[in-house]
C-alpha cells in the first residue's frame, strides 16, 4: 500500500523540514555571559530556552558583544561608573568555520560566529550563532563592531545592525541552514530583509525589485515590536543611511515607505517586509496601531521562562505536588490548591536568601518578619522610581504602622541617560536620609540576571510605577508571580491583563499627575497591602497561591512561544482549509 498522496500543507512541511531564525540586538544566554541589557535580551533568552523545552526547531543570531553591556558602580551618593565587562567567548561558544561579509561604508567587512547550544527538557537543542566582527582580515574599527552592546553613536548602531541583519542573514546560508522563518525581535534586525531581497534578486539592481520580489521576501519575515512611544524607534538619517548602507539601497528604501518624518525608520523597514507583526500585551497593541495605521499589528502577550525564574524553594514545593507544571506550565493552575503552609514556607526559604545576599552585599541586615517591597528595572525616568519618595512622612507613617518596611532598589541607567542616573542619585539620596529603625531603603549595586532573580522570588511585594502608555509589557512582574509574589502597579502594560484586585496583587489607580498616583499607591499600602500582611498567614498564602495560579500559569513563555508557533510562526487556518483539502486515499 502507498502511503496517503496529498498536496501537503505548509504545517505539515515547516515544523520538520526547516527552522525559524530568530533575530535579537540582545540576548540573556547565560548569567555569566554579558551580552544583555535588560528586559528585551531577557526576553529573548527567555524564548529560546522554552523553544528548546518545547523542542521547536529554531535557531537564532545575535552579535557576540565581547566588552559586554556594562558592570555598575555606585559610590556612596549615588553616582553611577561604568566599566566595560570583557569575556572569553570560547569559555562558552564554538567557534563556527564559516566565514561572511557585508558591505559598510564601502568597506568589506568579514563576520564568524560563535555557537552556544540550548539544551531543552527533552534534549532538543536550541543553537544560538554570535556574530563576531574581530577578525585580522578587518581593519582596528571593524574589529571593534561587535564588542559594546548599545555603546557608540548611531553610526556604530548602523553598522553594528548591518553586521547583526545582513550579516546573520548570509551567516544562516552559510551553514547550510534552511530557514522558513525570519523573526525580527525588534527593529534593529530588519536589515536581515534587504539582505534577502538582495538574495532574490541575485546580485541584480535594487531597482529592478518587483512586488513579486518583495512579496517573496514578505512572506518569510516575521517582526516583534517592543516600543511603545514613536521616539523608542530606532531611526537613522538620510545622510548616514546614504553613507553607510549606499545610495542606491537608501533611495530605494525611501520609495518602499520606509522613512518617517526624513528618517530611515527600522519599524517601518520591518513590517514593511513582514507578513505577520505582532505588539507585546493587549494595551501595547492597543498604543503600536495608530502609530502604524497602515499595518495590522497581532499581539501575543509576553511570558518569562518558568524553570528560570521560580525559586529552588518554590520549585520543590511546585515538583511535590504538580509535577506536570515542569513540561506543562499551564498545570500551574492547580497552584489554587497548594497547602498554605508551604507555600509561606518555601517564600520564607526565598527571602532568607535574598536577605543573605543584601547582607554580604551592603553589610546591612535585614528582618525576615517585615514587610519587604521590591523595585528593580532600568532607570529610566519614565518608570519613575522615585514616586516612593513624592511625600516622605506618609510613607514614614505606612512604615511605622506596618511595623516596620523594607524596600530594595535596583537598575542601571544607560551611559548616556543624564536623567536616569538622575534619578538613581536621588533614589541613594532618600534612601540615605529616610532610613531609620523601622523603614530601610537600599539600592543595590549592579542588577543583573542573578540578582533579579533573587528579589522577584524574594520580596513580598513588587511594585512598579511606569507613567502610562509607556510600558509595553514589563516582565518582572511576571518572575515575581511566578513565585507567588504579587505585583503593587500602575495599570499598563501586562498588568492590564494580569491585575485581578486583591487576588493577584492591587492596581495603582490612573492620576491626572504623579501626584495623583503617589496618592494611590500610598492609599493602597495603607488601606490594602499592610493591614493584610499584619492579618492572619494563611490570607497571605492565599493571595500568594491566587497570584501563582492565575498568574503563573499564563505569563510564561511556555505559553508565549506556542502563540508564536502557532499565530505567527506557522499559521494555521485548520478549520477553513480542512474540508477543502480533504486527503485523498490512493490504493
Ligand atoms: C526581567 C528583567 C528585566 C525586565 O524587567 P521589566 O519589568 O521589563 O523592567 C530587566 N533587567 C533584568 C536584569 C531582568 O531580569
Amino acid at each position: 500500500m502507498q502511503p496517503t498522496s496529498r498536496k501537503p500543507s505548509s504545517y505539515e512541511i515547516f515544523p520538520y523540514a526547516g527552522h525559524v531564525a530568530y533575530f535579537s540586538m540582545e540576548i540573556a544566554i547565560n548569567p555569566a555571559m554579558p551580552t544583555y541589557s535588560g528586559g528585551l535580551g531577557m526576553l529573548a533568552g527567555d524564548t529560546l530556552r522554552s523553544a528548546a523545552d518545547l523542542s521547536i526547531p529554531l535557531v537564532a543570531f545575535t552579535l557576540l558583544h565581547r566588552k559586554g553591556y556594562f558592570q555598575q558602580h555606585l559610590s556612596p551618593n549615588g553616582v553611577q561608573t561604568e566599566t566595560v565587562q570583557p569575556w572569553n567567548p570560547a569559555d562558552f561558544c564554538v567557534e563556527e568555520p564559516a566565514r561572511v561579509t557585508v558591505l559598510i561604508e564601502d568597506r568589506i567587512v568579514t563576520a564568524r560566529a560563535w555557537r552556544y547550544d540550548i539544551q531543552g527538557r527533552f534534549g532538543h537543542v536550541v543553537p544560538i550563532y554570535l556574530l563576531d566582527t574581530d577578525l585580522e582580515v578587518n581593519t582596528g574599527w571593524d574589529r571593534g563592531l561587535t564588542d559594546h552592546l548599545y555603546g557608540g553613536d548611531e553610526n556604530y548602531r548602523m553598522q553594528q545592525e548591518i553586521v547583526l541583519g545582513m550579516g546573520g542573514v548570509r551567516m544562516a546560508n552559510a551553514l547550510g541552514l534552511r530557514v522558513n522563518v525570519y523573526h525580527m525581535n525588534e527593529g534593529h534586525a530588519s536589515l536581515l530583509t534587504l539582505a534577502l531581497l538582495e538574495r532574490q534578486l541575485c546580485g541584480g539592481p535594487l531597482r529592478a525589485a518587483t512586488e513579486t520580489d518583495i512579496e517573496h521576501v514578505r512572506r518569510q519575515c516575521v517582526f516583534t515590536t517592543h516600543t511603545p512611544v514613536p521616539a523608542g524607534h530606532d531611526r537613522f538619517s538620510t545622510e548616514q543611511s546614504i553613507r553607510i548602507l549606499g545610495g542606491e539601497r537608501t533611495a530605494r528604501l525611501q520609495q518602499l515607505g520606509c522613512f518617517k518624518d526624513g528618517m530611515f525608520n527600522m519599524t517601518l523597514l520591518a513590517l514593511r517586509f513582514s507578513r505577520y507583526a505582532n505588539a507585546v500585551a493587549m494595551q501595547h497593541g492597543k498604543v503600536s496601531r495608530p502609530m502604524f495605521p497602515e499595518y495590522a499589528i497581532d499581539t501575543i502577550t509576553n511570558g518569562v521562562h518558568a524553570p528560570t525564574w521560580i525559586s529552588e524553594p518554590v520549585q520543590l514545593m511546585l515538583n511535590e505536588h504538580i509535577p506536570a507544571w515542569q513540561r506543562d506550565n499551564l498545570y500551574l493552575r492547580n497552584a489554587i490548591d497548594l497547602p498554605e503552609a508551604e507555600i509561606l514556607a518555601a517564600h520564607a526559604r526565598a527571602k532568607e536568601e535574598l536577605l543573605a545576599e543584601v547582607g554580604s552585599r551592603t553589610g546591612v541586615v535585614l528582618s525576615p518578619k517585615v514587610l519587604t517591597l521590591g523595585f528593580a528595572r532600568r532607570a529610566a525616568t519614565y518608570k519613575r522610581a522615585s514616586l516612593l519618595f513624592t511625600d516622605t512622612e506618609r510613607l514614614a507613617a505606612i512604615a511605622r504602622a506596618a511595623g516596620g518596611l523594607q524596600i530594595l532598589f535596583a537598575g542601571k541607567a544607560h551611559p548616556h541617560d543624564g536623567p536616569g542616573k538622575a534619578i538613581i542619585q536621588q533614589v541613594v539620596e532618600e534612601a540615605a536620609r529616610l532610613s531609620n529603625d523601622s523603614l530601610r531603603i537600599l539600592y543595590l549595586e549592579n542588577y543583573d540576571w542573578g540578582l533579579g532573580a533573587k528579589l522577584t522570588a524574594g520580596v513580598d511585594v513588587w511594585v512598579n510605577t511606569p507613567r502610562r502608555p509607556y510600558e509595553a509589557s514589563g516582565t518582572s512582574g511576571m518572575k515575581a508571580a511566578l513565585n507567588g509574589v504579587p505585583s503593587l502597579s500602575i495599570l499598563d502594560g501586562w498588568w492590564i491583563e494580569g491585575c485581578i484586585e486583591g487576588v493577584t496583587g492591587w492596581a495603582i489607580e490612573d492620576g491626572a499627575n504623579d501626584q495623583e498616583e503617589a496618592e494611590s499607591l500610598y492609599r493602597k499600602l495603607e488601606s490594602a497591602v499592610v493591614p493584610l500582611y499584619l492579618d492572619a498567614p494563611e490570607k497571605w498564602a492565599r493571595l500568594m497561591r491566587t497570584t501563582l495560579a492565575f498568574n503563573g500559569s499564563y505569563f510564561n513563555t511556555n505559553r508565549m512561544v506556542k502563540q508564536y508557533n502557532r499565530n505567527a510562526y506557522y499559521p494555521q487556518p485548520l478549520l477553513q482549509h480542512a474540508k477543502v483539502e480533504e486527503p485523498v486515499l490512493v490504493e
